[in-house]
């Protein structure tokens, strides 16, 4: 096994959530001489920061992805999608894009239960559950309650 720590490349992410270009991304790996070339099997753990979808607060975890990429030697016709030893030495970066940008959530959570944000004023309603603004009259009963109100005095 490879133990390595090597700086997030840029873009490992999609808009509301990623890896920050630079931070920490752990590797994990084992290579293995295969006939075609060089099978690279293991995880990489990446520090992952974005946004609460209903809340909008700042989200951050870490995450170990799977990685598997073969690599296959030169000198070999290969489609867009496959990669090539280059130099003797592999570039990770493709394979740790695909392997993590595909996993990322659309709609990251700060939990389950998150209560997200009042839809009348944006409170953050985690930090008060029971916030509210009392019972509202539906605009259809306006002006039955003026009505009322009138016959009342
Ligand atoms: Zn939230
Ligand atoms: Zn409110």
């Amino acid at each position: 096994m490879i133990q390595k720590t090597v700086p997030a490349p840029a873009d490992l992410g999609i808009e509301v959530i990623g890896v920050p270009q630079g931070s920490d991304v752990e590797l994990d790996l084992k290579l293995e001489a295969v006939v075609e070339g060089v099978l690279v099997t293991g995880t990489a753990t990446v520090q992952l920061h974005g946004e609460c979808a209903r809340c909008l607060d700042d989200i951050a975890y870490e995450e170990t992805f799977d990685l598997q990429e073969l690599f296959f030697y030169p000198g070999r016709e290969v489609e867009d999608d496959e990669s090539v030893v280059v130099d003797e030495t592999i570039d990770l970066d493709e394979t740790l894009r695909d392997a993590v940008v595909l996993e990322l959530p659309f709609t990251p959570l700060c939990s389950d239960d998150c209560l997200g944000l009042c839809p009348e004023c944006g409170f953050n309603r985690n930090d008060d559950p029971a916030h509210s603004h009392g019972e509202k009259i539906d605009p259809r009963w306006e002006g039955l309650s003026e009505l009322l109100g009138e016959t009342d005095n």
